[in-house]
């Protein structure tokens, strides 16, 4: 094998190296967190909290009518069981008797409507809890493909590596210092050439210039200075 195909190789494997490590760390940036379901979370959360305060309110709202029903009870006990003689004092016990449901007929309407809400509150966090666990099987599935993907980009890239030392332990430490020198400064060293034209750079190239490139010795394209290689 020729000098010149030699590097062609080693370009190719260095360009194989370079695409797989991009798509790798591309891969990896993507593994780790989700803010959709860090979203989700708290949006479940904060309607859980709010279910919870709603049915504080519920069963102290139910307590204070338990409460006042034990009040007018007794209250319409001594009213109606005819030991009280006196006007005034019967008169003053109905108006508590009065005052005492019209608080509760108010307790009651404020208890159907937190009720109301408590049922609205209740289908929310249903429906929360569900879009979190959808969202959570989704993330797993990706992360678990990721996974994959850079396992399997992992042994490509050791690969290449591998076949990339077999490969320079074949070739002279000067031409490869001189293959990355010139890569360094025009992103690709070798150019094939395909009918006579360089394919670095599109240029024609003079009929001595293909002539040598054809021995064995390394020859630069007199227009961007890439090593041919005749393929
Ligand atoms: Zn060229």
């Amino acid at each position: 094998m020729s000098v010149a195909n030699q590097l062609y190789q080693l370009q190719e494997l260095d360009l194989g190296l370079e695409f797989n490590e991009q798509a790798l760390s591309r891969i990896v940036s993507r593994l780790g967190e989700s803010q959709a379901v860090v979203n989700a979370q708290a949006k479940l959360t904060s309607e859980q909290q709010h279910l919870e305060e709603l049915s504080r309110q519920q069963h102290s709202t139910e307590w204070e009518i338990d409460d006042l029903s034990n009040k007018i009870s007794a209250a319409e006990e001594k009213l109606y069981g005819g030991r009280i003689g006196n006007p005034k004092e019967l008169a003053n016990l109905q108006h508590e008797v009065e005052t005492l449901k019209a608080r509760r007929d108010q307790l009651e309407d404020k208890a159907l409507a937190i009720m109301e809400q408590v049922e609205l509150a209740t289908a929310s966090v249903a429906s929360k809890s569900s879009e979190l666990k959808t969202l959570e099987a989704e993330w797993r599935n990706q992360q678990q493909q990721l996974s994959t993907e850079i396992e399997q980009l992992k042994t490509i890239l050791s690969e290449l590596n591998h076949k990339r030392q077999l490969l320079l332990a074949k070739i002279d430490p000067q031409a490869v210092e001189f293959y990355s020198e010139l890569k360094k400064q025009r992103g690709t060293a070798v150019a094939k050439v395909e009918q006579g034209i360089c394919c670095g750079c599109r240029i024609s190239l003079p009929t001595t210039e293909l002539q040598r490139a054809r021995s064995d010795s390394l020859v630069r394209c007199s227009s961007c200075g890439r090593i041919l290689f005749l393929a």
